[in-house]
């Protein structure tokens, strides 16, 4: 988290001298901070917001064992809270310490954390809404006559417990959350308030607990807005909550170990099949019946859709995974929400692999699609690279988005052929032989026989050869490799069909839009008559060239529209955001006078677009994260605000989660397409060993002597 540093105005002030100011001065004292102080910190980390609360409530519901939960909420929490069970309730003689620090009824010994099956155990939750709110319960345990009601404020009860009527089990009301702390409330009465991640929490309880009746409601209103009847079948309930749509294409899965020496446990859940679609990732996963996070074993999930379904669209996902308890660390977070599992890798492995498998099982049948809304361009009015499907009329692109779902783009594992067989043109023959002439024979065998070891950033991946670590420039590499591959299949491309024709014009007014933005400041704009006349210009020298580029190039247009693209590698389709550089490049970057060097430069051309750039989009993974940042006016909140560990990062999530999956989808058509790949057909040419494509960084051997020394 970021402090952010005070504004010039407010260094004026009359205050001590600061530790970093020049004059010298004694160390300022240390002083004990007031229980009360204490406790409130430390309640407001348990308690973050709302939604948070609402979680604890309803596990301890969960855990008195009740089959019936409700939930009514005001003003998103912040005003009222009601969390209602048919649980066992609580004995009159604990009410005293119920709300105290570290009173609990499910944990006594520290080893008892080993093999905990309940979901509270810290016997913090409680005591913490006290110190945050206002706290009242109303409880009843079986054969009373009538039950009790107690209020409670930091901690302690604010009288004794009134006798009162009661139905069965707890309630708990919970009001004026953050009262005492102004900072938070005043944020999270800034953001959209937490009703819809209550909501969304209980209907994550709801598919897991299928045999308690859930329902949550706002405070007042007769209808619910979730509500569940348990005993039904769990793809019931999930549709009864997500809707009949999300429902019908789930898949039901399950996957198991008992290899002690790798992991153990099983699991069972459902996930979406290929027709689904979704800008989000829903992942409810519960761990040993917790409701957690588990970041890894999402970004995994989510690796294999994005790799096997080029529809770039993003799952939904129930898992239940149960390990032996003594497998998990259910210790690592306040508020218990993230977890950390004993040979986590392994198990993610496994999970991982049972997804791919399932996928590609219910997948086998249909073909690959790219939908032609992926076909998006940089936004020339967001300097932040907002992108947007090329299609102007917002209407019409949603039309299209929905027709491209039927007719789909095709790309077929096409047989490798020998090239030397059938190609009667001198200038290609001669081309390859200018490759086969120029390769470095020590990165040949590299290249042959290397492990792929992961990226080292955006540009670089490491490989490991004998003893060796290298870096290898990705892009130089599979520019090089789509380059040798265009020549090795000319004229025999097998085809990627575009799933709409796409209008040359505008992606050639683009491409020049684009230029323009990158040179602007030294020339004078182009006015749009003249971008016009250059790209006509440029449709009739390609219609000109039409035929050629077809028969030779697989690339097809017609009626000023691009059909059809050459596969040049199997199972890898381009980054479609860079189809206008490339036509731009097709018009005006070939010498069309001379055989050999028009092929050599279409090839170029092609290899330029199809090798594996960073995507357009920032990485959203650290640093560049600041691009998606929304423009929010800060300027009213003061620094305490910004610094309160609660605040929402506001970031476009939607355009996060596109450029995730762009990222996602690189890296792994870098290990699984380009690797290969590169094993089986690159030559390397005598430049790379000197250009900084290939760098050796460290003998392993050397790295181990000074490991021996230390
Ligand atoms: P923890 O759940 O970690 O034990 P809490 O502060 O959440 O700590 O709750 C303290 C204790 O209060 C629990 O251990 C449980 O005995 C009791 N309790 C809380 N809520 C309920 C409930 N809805 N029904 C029955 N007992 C409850
Ligand atoms: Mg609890």
């Amino acid at each position: 988290m970021e402090l952010y540093p005070p504004s010039p105005t407010s260094s004026s002030s009359p205050r001590s001298p600061s530790p970093h100011q020049q004059q010298p001065s004694s160390p300022p004292r240390i002083r004990r901070l007031e229980a009360s102080v204490v406790n409130r910190i430390a309640a407001g980390e348990v308690i973050q917001r709302p939604s948070a609360a609402v979680k604890e409530l309803v596990e301890n519901s969960l855990d008195a064992a009740s089959t019936s939960v409700s939930v009514s909420v005001k003003d998103g929490g912040l005003k009222l809270l009601l969390v209602s069970d048919d649980g066992h309730g609580i004995r009159y003689e604990d009410l005293p310490i119920l709300c105290e620090r570290h009173t609990t009824s499910k944990l006594s010994t520290y080893e008892d954390l080993q093999t905990i099956k309940s979901m509270g155990f810290r016997g913090e939750a409680l005591a913490s809404m006290t110190y945050v709110g206002h706290v009242t319960v109303t409880t009843i345990t079986e054969g009373q006559l009538h039950g009790y009601r107690v209020s409670y404020r930091d901690g302690v009860m604010e009288h004794e417990p009134k006798p009162c009527a009661a139905v069965k089990g707890t309630q708990i009301m919970v009001e004026n959350l953050f009262y005492n702390m102004a900072a938070r409330r005043k944020t999270l009465q800034n953001c959209n308030d937490d009703y819809p991640k209550i909501v969304d929490l209980i209907s994550r309880f709801s598919v897991h607990h299928m045999n308690v009746n859930f329902s949550c409601r706002k405070y007042g209103s007769n209808r619910a807005d979730v509500h569940t009847v348990g005993g039904t079948s769990r793809l019931d309930t999930i549709r009864t909550v997500y809707g009949a749509s999300v429902a019908r294409d789930l898949m039901e899965i399950s996957v198991s170990d008992d290899n002690p020496a790798r992991s153990i446990f099983k699991m069972e859940g459902f996930i979406s099949n290929s027709n689904y679609v979704a800008k989000k990732t829903t992942m409810i996963l519960f761990i040993n019946d917790r409701l957690v996070d588990c970041t890894a074993l999402k970004r995994a999930v989510e690796l294999v859709y994005s790799a096997t379904l080029p529809k770039a669209s993003k799952p939904f996902i129930y898992m239940s995974i149960n390990l032996p308890s003594e497998h998990v660390d259910v210790n690592i977070h306040p508020t218990k929400r993230e977890v950390s599992l004993l040979d986590q890798d392994s198990l993610i492995d496994t999970i991982q692999n049972a997804v791919e498998a399932k996928l590609m099982s219910s997948n086998r049948t249909q073909l690959q699609k790219v939908p032609v809304n992926q076909m998006v361009r940089t936004d020339s009015r967001n300097p932040f690279g907002r992108l947007h499907s090329y299609w102007k009329d917002e209407a019409q692109s949603s039309k299209q988005e929905k027709k491209s779902d039927l007719v789909s783009m095709r790309s077929v594992v096409v047989a490798r052929r020998n090239w030397k067989e059938n190609t009667d043109f001198t200038s290609i023959d001669q081309l390859l032989r200018e490759i086969d002439s120029n390769v470095h024979r020590g990165l040949l065998d590299i290249v042959k026989d290397c492990t792929y070891v992961g990226l080292a950033d955006e540009v670089f991946a490491l490989l490991q050869y004998n003893t060796y670590l290298y870096l290898v420039n990705v892009v130089n590499v599979s520019k090089e490799l789509m380059y040798q591959q265009v020549l090795c299949r000319f004229s025999k491309f097998n085809a990627i069909q575009l799933s709409e024709p796409a209008p040359l014009r505008d992606l050639l007014l683009m491409a020049l839009k684009d230029e323009e933005l990158e040179t602007r400041g030294d020339e004078t704009e182009t006015d749009d008559d003249l971008k016009e006349k250059i790209a006509q210009m440029n449709i009739e020298l390609l219609k000109e060239k039409e035929d050629m580029l077809e028969d030779y190039f697989g690339i097809k247009m017609e009626d000023g529209c691009l059909i059809r693209l050459p596969v040049i590698l199997d199972q890898y389709v381009p980054d479609m955001d860079r189809i206008p550089e490339f036509l731009l490049s097709l018009a005006n970057d070939i010498d069309w006078d001379d055989e050999r060097e028009c092929f050599q430069t279409i090839s170029a051309v092609l290899a330029n677009f199809y090798a594996i750039h960073p995507p357009i989009l920032p990485n959203p993974s650290g640093d560049g994260i600041r691009f998606y940042k929304k423009n929010r006016e800060e300027a009213g909140l003061d620094s305490e605000i910004l610094a309160e560990k609660s605040v929402e990062e506001e970031v476009d999530e939607e355009l996060v989660a596109e450029a995730e999956t762009a990222w996602s989808q690189r890296e792994w058509n870098i290990q699984h397409v380009l690797f290969p790949s590169m094993r089986l057909f690159l030559k390397p040419p005598k430049c790379m060993a000197t250009d900084g494509t290939f760098v050796q960084v460290a003998s392993l051997e050397k790295l181990y002597r000074v490991f021996e020394r230390c």
